[in-house]
């Protein structure tokens, strides 16, 4: 029987290929059924499968965003880390994983991320010069922020400032019930996160 393509919508041309896929720095090796007039290949409940356990045992950060930040932001997350006992760049990941696992799920997510821009605190902390910062990420990490850059079309660093600005404005800023209820699950977020580590 001749396989149908789903996306050039041509039959015949479909075979059971080895392809790589690109997962950041790294190459996922599978074979699964390809397309050979367009490239479409299937990503099949098994090979997702197989991707998603190969990704959780990689050991290393496979992509590097860059965002960036003002020089109060940079200040801010070094006086929270240390309040934390942690150090700058696990707060931001601690930061990153909250944000799309507590946060933009939300029903109220669009009228609190403008609650939360309109604060004083995101202003200061997002005015003058922005200076680079590498956050490494690992698998799951970028899986999460994959579907969340897709679905607003944004790029990882991007996403990383969002999450950082939100989270950082949220502590800073505690005479709206709804943001305070935020700051505090933040906190234990980040303590469960100490502790952990
Ligand atoms: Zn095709």
């Amino acid at each position: 029987m001749k396989k149908y393509c789903p996306v050039c919508e041509n039959n015949g041309n479909v075979k059971e290929k080895a392809i790589n896929i690109q997962v950041g720095r790294e190459t996922f090796h599978t074979k699964t059924l390809v397309c050979e007039k367009c490239g479409h290949y299937a990503l099949t409940p098994k090979v997702r499968k197989t991707m998603e356990s190969w990704g959780q045992k990689l050991k290393k950060n496979i992509v590097e965003p860059q965002p960036l930040f003002t020089e109060t932001t940079h200040q801010f997350l070094e006086e929270t880390a240390s309040k934390f006992g942690i150090k700058k760049i696990p707060l931001i990941k601690v930061m990153i994983s909250f944000y799309l696992n507590r946060v933009v799920g939300r029903n109220d997510f669009d009228s609190l991320k403008t609650a939360v821009e309109k604060q004083e605190g995101f202003n200061l902390m997002t005015k003058g010069k922005k200076i680079k910062l590498s956050v490494p990420i690992h698998y799951l990490t970028l899986k999460k922020l994959e579907v969340f850059c897709q679905s607003w079309d944004i790029a990882y660093a991007k996403a990383i400032e969002e999450a950082v600005l939100f989270c950082s404005t949220v502590l800073t800023y505690r005479d709206i019930a709804r943001l305070r209820e935020i700051a505090r699950r933040f906190e234990e977020f980040v303590e469960d996160y100490a502790l952990a580590a």
